[in-house]
């Protein structure tokens, strides 16, 4: 069997701000602490955290008055800022700096009255963030080419188009494409709210698919480990699955059927920005004791060095 690790291993520099964030708030503070949300979409980083005295809440009334409360790297909306300052809360802002980045640009858009088109998944929580930015009157979110051929905006309209950080690179762009189609004077990005994180995953997976290729459809599989809730993990679980290779997510390597590896040959191995590489290096090891012979083939991270400051504190 020939294991192929993709490029992009550990966490993105957002995510690694954001658990550092809640880390050095534990050392200088001391529990409690409260976290709206999860800080990032993984069970075993928000599990960790739940050891050591952090509360995630979903409503600022979870927290007591004058409670210390950290917002997670998805961000939030000014609501629900004003929701803390309103109940004393010491606000610490572990938004991912490319997320804010959107917040302004969905700002910006907003204030000059110009309906904002935003792409993306509703009800993930980076969604309500950066749609808080925005006067809903304004707002139309879409996530299909079927929700944008339901857009009542006038045609000749000045509209402008932000996304979520997450999404599916090839998707994004096919959705783009149609909007500007259908609305002329279209403007804002064309897929750089999609972060490089993102970008970066998803083109090693096809680099993954690319490797596994000599081996027939039936003898090849990718393993994706992210958490159900990490978008930019079912996107490349999806990235995987539409080049033509079986493509599976687990959470940690406990979950893996290992009857789903009898006789394959190639196997690719890769995981969500938000996955500590110990997971990655669990699943393979399990796979490894399982198939001793077994031959790693592993490539170089291209982001070692991106790292983003820490917020204050
Ligand atoms: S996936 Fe991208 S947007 Fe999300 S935390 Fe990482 S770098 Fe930031």
């Amino acid at each position: 069997m020939q294991i192929f690790l993709a490029r992009t291993q550990g966490f993105c520099a957002g995510v690694a701000r954001a658990i550092q964030t809640v880390e050095q708030a534990l050392t200088a503070f001391g529990a409690p602490l409260y976290v709206f949300h999860e800080i990032v979409h993984n069970t075993s980083v928000v599990g960790h955290f739940k050891t050591k005295g952090v509360v995630f809440v979903n409503c600022i009334n979870a927290v007591p008055p004058g409670g210390r409360l950290i917002f997670s790297a998805h961000g939030v909306s000014p609501a629900i800022v004003d929701q803390a300052r309103v109940r004393g809360l010491l606000t610490i802002d572990a938004t991912c700096p490319l997320v804010t980045k959107v917040h302004h640009e969905a700002a910006f858009f907003a204030a000059q009255d110009t309906p904002v088109i935003l792409i993306g998944h509703n009800g993930h929580e980076e969604v309500e963030g950066t749609s808080g930015y925005v006067k809903p009157e304004l707002l139309h979110i879409v996530s299909t080419v079927e929700d944008i051929d339901q857009l009542t905006i006038a045609a000749h309209k000045k509209v402008a188009v932000i996304t979520q950080t997450t999404l599916s690179v090839d998707d994004t762009r096919t959705l783009i494409l149609k909007l500007r189609g259908r609305f002329p004077r279209l403007t804002g990005p064309d897929r750089e709210d999609i972060c490089y994180a993102t970008q970066n995953r998803q083109e090693a997976i096809k680099e993954l698919a690319r490797s596994l290729a000599p081996a027939s459809p039936a003898n090849s599989l990718i393993i994706i480990c992210g958490s159900p809730n990490s978008s930019n993990s079912n996107r490349l679980q999806e990235t995987g699955s539409h080049l033509g290779v079986t493509t599976i997510i687990v959470d940690h390597a406990g979950e893996i059927d290992m009857a789903l590896l009898k006789n394959k040959t190639h196997i690719g191995i890769s995981s969500g920005a938000s996955v500590p590489r110990d997971l990655v290096d669990e699943i393979m090891a399990r796979i490894s004791n399982a198939y001793p012979d077994s031959t790693v083939t592993t490539f170089d991270n291209p982001e070692k060095n991106i790292v983003f400051p820490l917020p204050d504190m």
